[in-house]
């Protein structure tokens, strides 16, 4: 029981406490660091307007809704992917990081291969990397995600995920993921997934990617 400015006090920090949480549960969708039209032609503006403003958004909006009252409210995105089951609240989740980690590695077109030397010694060279890595995205049965990621040996690998999936719920760090939803590119490129993944290489940030090794 409270009196006067007893009550006051408590009032104001149950208020506090409240609007702290409020704010702690709500996962938010990340700026770009380009403008919508930037990546053309490769993706359009009205792909960008509806796969990072719709979609995106929405596996936001989604999971925000999904964790009130789960133990995963106060969790980080990764902590979630990590543990939970299959279903809405590790589907959302996967999908904001995936999408995050896309469009983070996105940029400019015009951007030249890389040097990597982890890459070259695993694959022989750059543009053999490129090709498995293409072949492995166009054969993707239905929706999912192509990833390079490095294993808890340290060696580099491409694999596919369906759905949402995302390697570090198998212990894999990932340094690059391709979108091969027909969600990313069915506005630009209809059914010619090919040509999608093809012209994706030339709007990779490399500065960003190279960062994750
Ligand atoms: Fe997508």
């Amino acid at each position: 029981m409270f009196v006067g400015n007893d009550f006051k006090k408590s009032e104001y920090w149950n208020c506090f406490i409240v609007k702290l949480k409020i704010i702690r549960m709500n996962f938010t969708l990340p700026v770009l660091a380009y403008t919508l039209s930037a990546l053309q032609p490769s993706i359009s503006e009205q792909t960008m307007a509806f796969h990072y403003g719709k979609h995106h958004q929405t596996y936001v909006d989604n999971l925000n809704k999904f964790i009130v009252g789960t133990p995963y409210e106060n969790m980080s995105l990764e902590e979630i992917i990590k543990s939970a089951p299959d279903g809405p609240i590790f589907n959302n989740a996967a999908q904001v990081w995936n999408h995050t980690f896309y469009f983070e590695a996105l940029g400019a077109p015009g951007q030249k291969a890389p040097s990597c030397k982890a890459i070259e010694e695993q694959w022989g060279s750059f543009d053999a990397f490129k090709d498995e890595f293409s072949k492995a995205a166009v054969g993707l049965f239905g929706s999912g995600w192509l990833w390079l990621v490095e294993g808890q040996d340290g060696k580099l690998q491409i694999i596919a995920e369906s759905n949402a999936g995302n390697p570090m719920r198998k212990g894999l760090r990932p340094i690059l993921c391709f979108d091969v939803w027909e969600h990313a590119y069915y506005l630009d490129y209809q059914n010619r997934r090919a040509e999608y993944v093809k012209n994706l290489w030339d709007i990779l940030n490399w500065e960003v990617i190279l960062k994750r090794f």
